[in-house]
């Protein structure tokens, strides 16, 4: 008998249904009521395909109408004081988007994926109180069409985690009074039928797990397993191996421990402890968060690994986590190369694969039909053919990234930052903006016009320009001191890079849940990256004709790109960076032969390709700063080089940011203070920072006071030299009725300082 699992499974709909209907709800032109109608329709959908294919443990409770976390903070009744007074619909979305008289809950990234979850609120004088309604609905729906579920939910360690308290404090003291509402909630689940399986994630485990979290997971699943004989508890990890806490889970009642294989094979090192509690391992062995066909000889060959430790009746096969981190299905891809889409395989296309491949693992090769036949000769050749494929291998962009040898810049940043300062003549705190302006309704029609040849390349480039003169136009009379073009030529700052380099494909629904109802279609890698020709050499060059000041030249680094892309499984990760890196070295050079004297090299996401394990973070910032600085290694001494970051936590990686050299780094911290920058003084930086002066997160327009007294409070950590002033962000999701005031207080705010000084 073939045992197969799936960890969770995409709910946004193949057609982004949910999305849908949750934006039209938001903007009132539909009930709560049509909503839930759909998503009765998607969560019966999900669970026919995935029992049509032939899994056996299809789960409940993975549907959320904006975030798992968010439902498990209703679950427990931990909702913030601010929102005690609502209820139902109203409470749920405005604890996850806020409503008109409170802010909405923070939200952060889970894990090192590009999902966001609501992060918790807790205060220790919270009284927790359980509500069930969710899990026993979806359960008894699935019930109702003859399908018998496990349940999904997050685990008590994971939410304690993950949470935040308004004070400061330990959420793991709140330990106490949460475990009891989960013990209530097996009781709860424990009544709805004769058996059931509940999956409980805890992916914390995965990430440095101190004495603390080892310390609570005995004394949780001993509790959680003791509530009714008829619950088997299944604990899942996934992201990276979970060797500690496996060690002790062993020895508590529960009845599985789901492993990711794919990104922890030293998971593997836990098999013979598992072996000998008699435990099952539900085995993560093909890839839940890539795009890539599974090579099912090579995972038939890892399942019988784990098999010789582990009895082949304890295995369950699974995907590595929740498919809620690939796209939907491969079936409306009509405009992709046939042989790249035969490579890949996405959450509906995983389903039979899991099937197949359990099939053949449990029962033989004997045991199937003439059609898993064929596609397991299909599977055969579609990895044969990627291995071998013009198409991937560019032999002479190997051995030029090979032999490449420029791994830093000419000169140290005193001497450069100095050169540059004395050919530029920039003041202090000399303004700038960190390169979008508004993306209009307008722009973006012209871009998809274009794109669907509804407008010839010639009237397309006239408008962008005019949008160009527009943006140069508007920053010259608000006093802005090194300009930027605005990027109205760029849908996405990823994206537009990929479209032109050799090696990146692209997709029409790929479309992957970010947070609530945001989705995101991730460009992916599948070859040899190089650069046929400039990718913004053109635009720049044209902004800057328009005028005297300096116009900042633009691009996304070669850690960003990578990052929010799906990249190949055949090669490591530092290695298709590097080949990036080297195809921007190119653009770099061109760009400053072309006259641009200033180029910004975006590293957004450089914090976020951070591993989860404390030995591979040494790994991953050596190649992330060798290739950031390969990518900008070909710039001349007098070569500004900018880089921005958006995000506020900067600690741990202020030694590896100062080793990236870049001569000018802007941040976000408006939020934040001056506090972001303190670890700049305190690390003794001496090259130049740009700490964002406001929030471009918001439509408010600050005040030049306000601002004002911002850079004061910077001043008070830096001296003025080393400042430059700026937004927090690009501008491309404000308004133009913001942008204009805010820019213009902005520069204001620094000519009173500077009168001051
Ligand atoms: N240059 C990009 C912009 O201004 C940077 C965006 C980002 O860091 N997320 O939009
Ligand atoms: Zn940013």
């Amino acid at each position: 008998m073939s045992k197969n699992y799936i960890v969770g499974f995409p709910r946004i709909g193949e057609q982004r249904e949910l999305k849908k209907v949750l934006e039209e709800f938001w903007a009132k032109k539909c009930s709560f009521e049509d909503v839930q109608t759909v998503a009765k329709e998607l969560k019966k959908r999900h669970w026919e395909y995935q029992r049509d294919a032939g899994i056996e443990f299809i789960s409940s409770n993975d549907f959320s109408l904006y975030d798992n976390m968010l439902d498990t903070s209703v679950m427990l009744g931990a909702i913030p004081k601010k929102f005690k007074n609502l209820k139902n619909e109203e409470l749920y979305f405005a604890m996850a988007r806020g409503n008109a008289s409170s802010v909405a809950m923070e939200m952060t990234k889970w894990f090192n994926t590009n999902y966001h979850y609501i992060v918790p609120e807790l205060e220790p004088s919270d009284s927790y109180k359980l509500d069930a309604s969710k899990i026993v609905n979806e359960y008894n729906e699935a019930k109702s069409l003859g399908i018998k579920t496990k349940i999904n939910i997050i685990g008590p360690i994971t939410y304690l985690g993950l949470s935040k308290r308004a004070d400061g404090g330990d959420t793991y003291e709140l330990w106490g009074k949460i475990v009891p509402i989960y013990e209530e909630l097996v009781k709860t689940i424990a009544t709805l039928d004769d058996e059931i399986t509940i999956q409980i994630d805890e992916p914390i485990f995965v990430k440095e797990p101190n004495t603390k979290v080892l310390s609570l997971i005995k004394p949780t699943y001993d509790r959680l397993c003791a509530v009714s004989p008829n619950i088997k508890i299944a604990v899942v990890t996934y992201f990276e191996h979970s060797n500690e806490a496996t060690k002790v889970l062993v020895h508590t009642p529960i009845w599985a421990l789901g492993l990711d294989f794919l990104y922890g094979d030293e998971n593997l090192n836990s098999l013979e402890i598992i072996a000998s509690s008699g435990k099952k391992v539900i085995a993560g062995v093909v890839d839940g968060r890539n795009i890539w066909r599974c090579d099912i000889a090579k995972t038939i060959a890892l399942l019988q690994n784990i098999s010789k430790i582990v009895k082949k009746e304890n295995i369950l096969l699974s995907s590595s986590c929740s498919l809620l981190h690939t796209p939907f299905t491969l079936k409306y891809e009509d405009k992709m190369d046939k042989d790249i889409k035969e490579w890949l395989s996405f959450a509906l296309e995983k389903l039979s694969e899991i099937s197949l491949i359990s099939k053949i693992f449990f029962d033989g090769e004997g045991s199937i039909n003439e059609r898993e036949k064929e596609a397991l000769i299909n599977n055969e050749e579609a990895n044969k053919s990627r291995k071998n494929s013009p198409l991937i291998h560019d032999r002479a962009v190997q051995e030029r990234v090979q032999n490449h040898t420029k791994f830093q810049r000419d000169g140290i940043s005193s001497e450069r930052i100095a050169l540059q300062r004395e050919i530029f003549g920039y003041k202090d705190l000399v303004t700038t903006t960190i390169g979008s302006f508004p993306q209009t309704p307008e722009l973006r029609r012209t871009r998809s016009d274009f794109k669907n040849s509804l407008i010839s390349r010639d009237e397309y480039e006239k408008e962008i320009k005019k949008y160009i003169d527009e943006c140069v136009l508007f920053q010259e009379e608000c006093g802005l001191e090194v300009l930027v073009h605005g990027e109205p030529e760029r849908n996405d700052m990823v994206e537009y890079f990929g479209e032109q380099l050799s090696g990146y494909g692209f997709t029409q629904n790929g479309w992957v849940q970010s947070y609530g109802s945001r989705c995101v279609k991730p460009p992916f890698i599948y070859g040899d990256i190089s650069r046929p020709k400039p990718m913004t050499v053109d635009w720049t060059t044209y902004a800057q004709s328009k005028t005297e000041r300096i116009m900042k030249g633009m691009l996304t680094g070669p850690v960003t790109i990578l990052n929010w892309s799906f990249v190949r499984d055949d090669m490591p990760r530092g290695e298709v960076s590097k080949q990036i890196a080297v195809a921007l070295s190119d653009e770099i050079d061109d760009l400053q032969r072309a006259g641009i004297k200033i180029i910004q090299v975006d590293e957004a996401a450089f914090k976020e390709g951070y591993p989860l394990r404390n030995e591979k973070i040494k790994i991953y910032e050596a190649w992330a700063t060798r290739d950031f600085k390969i990518a900008v290694g070909s710039a001349k001494k007098e070569t500004q080089i900018h880089t921005h970051m958006c995000y506020s936590e900067f600690n741990d990686i202020i030694n590896t940011i100062e080793d990236m050299d870049a001569d000018v780094i802007t941040i976000e911290t408006a939020r934040s203070g001056n506090e972001l920058l303190k670890i700049f003084k305190k690390v003794g930086y001496t090259k130049e920072v740009g700490p964002g002066v406001y929030d471009i997160h918001s439509p408010r327009i600050p005040s030049v006071e306000e601002i004002v007294s911002q850079i004061e409070l910077l001043l008070e950590v830096l001296p003025k030299e080393q400042l430059w002033i700026n937004p927090d962000c690009g501008l491309k999701t404000r308004k133009w009725e913001e942008v204009k005031p805010s820019l213009k207080n902005m520069v204001e705010a620094v000519s009173i300082i500077r009168k001051k000084l």
